[in-house]
């Protein structure tokens, strides 16, 4: 997902109600976050003096990183910003002036991080092709690593990312950001209290226009640095939001198809759409579509109950999330600032990091989630044939 994808109100107008809404937490929400063990959105708890916070190296000063999560360490309270790493040392330090950042490294020099006692988490914003290697040199060189979605490229790399961190004894979390995006928590607090009844059906659609002439869309049209296409770019967050609100239902089995125009040229290396299946332990059907080729874009999750159903127009996007609970009427519910997401992924991971607690997001989140895109794949090139995972 991208900047120009994300409709509506501006970033510094949604600051302005993120820390009012985050410091409004009711007390029940609060006591659920802390019994889960994680900090949320604008953590409950005081800022910690600067001296103390967990501190971040950004790896790919991009889009994502530089227009969402550089910004996000204003509200992070557990957090700060201590490096860069980037291919380009005059944005690095022009973005270094401006968040009083004064470490740089280059993609040569970036194993020397091992000697830097001003690093502890590495958050890496590359293109997913270079997730592995990046993610594992910095497990290496002794850091803990939130690397953003999708994990990787494959799934081996992934379990070698999980190795990795295993071996150095770090941690790797991975940049799910909506599991702490409170719309979506107020979501899955609805549907595992039972509130829809039995689950029925969940249905999830994602897609937008890629557009190869704007560089961070060049990439995820070539295989070597995407990995795979929509459905590794933005299926993968109705797939991981949809896994989410099912607590201990596992899939079973896959099937998809590919959804998009074959002679578009845009599309040959990187599927450019796939409508896929996934079967629960329990029985229940979650389907949904990933898309690189139609307008608007979409972020759509619904929920359907046997005694009520979630419809969220806007289910993952920055800033605009919406719950709509269809129980006979219809109830529009605020739950909160969703830009207080980035600030509460970063949060969250750095106190599991110090706590020595189970992070949210976890890297075998990650691998879980490819190893079934993967199936997914398998599936449409035979046709959609149902594949056991
Ligand atoms: P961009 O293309 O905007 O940024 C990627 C950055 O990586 C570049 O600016 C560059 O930074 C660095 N880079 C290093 N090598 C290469 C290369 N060969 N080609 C291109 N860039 C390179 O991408 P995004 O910011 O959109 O995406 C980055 C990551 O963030 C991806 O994994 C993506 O899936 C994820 N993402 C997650 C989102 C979320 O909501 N969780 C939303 C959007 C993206 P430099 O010049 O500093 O070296």
């Amino acid at each position: 997902m991208s900047d120009d994808e994300q409709p509506g109100l501006s970033r510094r107008a949604m600051l302005a109600g993120g820390v009012a809404g985050a410091l409004g937490l009711a007390a029940s929400r609060a006591q659920a976050q802390q019994a889960e063990g994680q900090p949320l959105l604008g953590n409950p708890r005081l800022p910690e003096p600067a001296g103390q916070r967990m501190r971040w190296a950004i790896v790919g000063l991009g889009t994502y990183a530089v227009g969402q999560i550089m910004p996000a360490f204003g509200d992070a309270r557990l957090s700060r910003m201590t490096a860069f790493v980037s291919g380009n040392p005059d944005k690095a330090r022009t973005l270094g002036k401006r968040y009083g950042v004064s470490r740089f490294y280059g993609y040569d020099d970036y194993d020397d991080m091992a000697k830097d006692d001003e690093i502890d988490c590495v958050f890496i914003a590359l293109p997913v092709g270079l997730h592995a290697e990046y993610t594992i040199r910095a497990l290496e060189a002794g850091k803990h690593v939130l690397c953003e979605k999708p994990m990787a490229s494959t799934s081996a790399e992934c379990e070698a990312m999980v190795e990795a961190a295993r071996k150095a004894d770090r941690r790797l979390g991975i940049g799910y950001r909506v599991h702490f995006e409170p719309t979506n928590r107020e979501a899955l607090r609805r549907i595992g209290g039972g509130e829809l009844g039995p689950l029925r059906q969940i249905r999830a659609e994602h897609g937008f226009d890629a557009n190869p002439d704007w560089p961070p869309h060049k990439w995820r049209l070539e295989q070597p640095l995407a990995g795979g296409g929509s459905m590794y770019d933005i299926g993968i967050y109705g797939l991981n939001t949809s896994l989410m609100m099912l607590d201990g239902d596992k899939p079973v089995s896959v099937s998809a198809l590919y959804a998009y125009p074959r002679e578009d040229p845009r599309f040959s290396e990187v599927e450019g759409g796939l409508d896929w299946r996934m079967t629960m332990a329990s029985g229940l059907i979650v389907s949904g579509s990933s898309s690189y080729c139609y307008r608007p874009f979409a972020s759509r999750q619904t929920y359907f109950g046997a005694q009520a159903s979630i419809t969220m127009p806007l289910a993952t996007t920055y800033y605009d999330n919406t719950l709509i609970l269809q129980d006979g009427g219809r109830r529009k519910i605020g739950a909160g600032t969703p830009a207080s997401q980035f600030a509460g992924q970063l949060d969250g991971f750095g106190e599991a990091v110090r706590e020595g607690r189970p992070h949210r997001t976890p890297g075998e989140m990650g691998l879980r989630d490819i190893r079934l895109i993967e199936a997914m794949y398998r599936s449409a090139d035979e046709g959609g044939v149902e594949i056991a995972v």
